[in-house]
C-alpha cells in the first residue's frame, strides 16, 4: 500500500500541472507546438483520477502503473518519456520496505538514464533531462553532506530552477524544438519547466509534512 503522503504527492503532480497548463502551452508554442501543458495535464489528471486503485499498489507497482497512464493519455513526444520515467522508477523501487532517500536517489537515477535512452538525449540538449539529471546529482550530493529533509528539498528546487534557467541560452537539438535550430536559443525549454515544477511541488508537500 502506498502512503497517504504518496497519495497527496499524487495531487499535488496533477495540480502544479494543470494550474500551470497555460504557461507550459505558451512555453512551447515558442519553441514547438503549443501543446505541451494540455498534454501533460490530460495525463497527470488521468493519473489522480486513478489515486484510490494506486493506493492498493506497492510503490513500485504504482510507479509503473501510473507511467502507463501517462504513455496512453499524454501523447506527444512527452507521454513515452515521462512513461518511461516513472516505469523505470518503478521497477527501481525496493520491494515492500518503507522507502529511503537513498533509494529515492537510485530510483531517479535509473528514471533519468531510461529517459535518456529512449529519446537517445542527454543533458545540455534543451529538454525535461536538463532538470531531471542535476536533481538527480543533487540529490546524491545532499545525501554525502548529509543533508536532511527539508534541507534535500531546498537543494533540490535550487537545482531544478536553476536547470530551467539554463535551457533558455540552450539551442534545442531534439525533440520539435530542433527543428528551430539557433532560433530556440532564448526561450526556456516547455518540458524542463514542467519538470521544475513537478519537483516543487513534489518537494513542497515533502517538506509540509516533515
Ligand atoms: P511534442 O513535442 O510532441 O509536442 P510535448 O510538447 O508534449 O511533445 O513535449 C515537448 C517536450 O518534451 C520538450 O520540451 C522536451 O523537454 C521533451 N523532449 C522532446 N524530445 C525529447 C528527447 N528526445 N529527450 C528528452 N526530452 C525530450
Ligand atoms: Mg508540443
Amino acid at each position: 500500500m502506498i502512503s497517504d503522503l504518496f497519495q497527496q504527492a499524487i495531487g499535488a503532480t496533477a495540480n502544479t500541472i494543470s494550474e500551470n497548463a497555460a504557461l507550459l502551452n505558451e512555453l512551447d508554442a515558442a519553441v514547438g507546438d503549443g501543446d505541451h501543458g494540455s498534454n501533460l495535464s490530460r495525463g497527470f489528471l488521468a493519473v489522480a483520477a486513478q489515486t484510490e486503485e494506486l493506493a492498493s499498489l506497492d510503490m513500485g507497482e504504482a510507479l509503473q502503473r501510473a507511467g502507463m497512464t501517462l504513455v496512453t493519455t499524454v501523447g506527444g513526444a512527452a507521454g513515452p518519456l515521462y512513461g518511461t520515467l516513472l516505469m523505470s522508477m518503478g521497477k527501481a523501487a525496493p520491494c515492500g520496505a518503507l522507502l529511503q532517500v537513498q533509494d529515492i536517489a537510485f530510483m531517479l537515477d535509473q528514471g533519468v538514464a531510461a529517459v535518456k535512452q529512449r529519446g537517445r538525449s542527454d543533458v545540455g540538449e534543451k529538454t525535461m533531462l536538463d532538470v531531471l539529471g542535476p536533481v538527480g546529482e543533487a540529490f546524491h550530493r545532499a545525501i554525502a553532506e548529509g543533508a536532511r529533509g527539508s534541507e534535500v528539498a531546498a537543494k533540490l528546487v535550487a537545482a531544478a530552477e536553476a536547470g530551467v534557467e539554463a535551457t533558455r541560452n540552450m539551442e534545442a537539438t531534439k525533440g520539435r524544438a530542433a527543428q528551430l535550430g539557433e532560433r530556440s536559443i532564448g526561450h526556456p525549454d516547455p518540458g524542463a519547466m514542467a519538470s521544475y515544477l513537478l519537483v516543487k511541488a513534489l518537494c513542497d508537500r515533502f517538506t509540509d509534512q516533515a
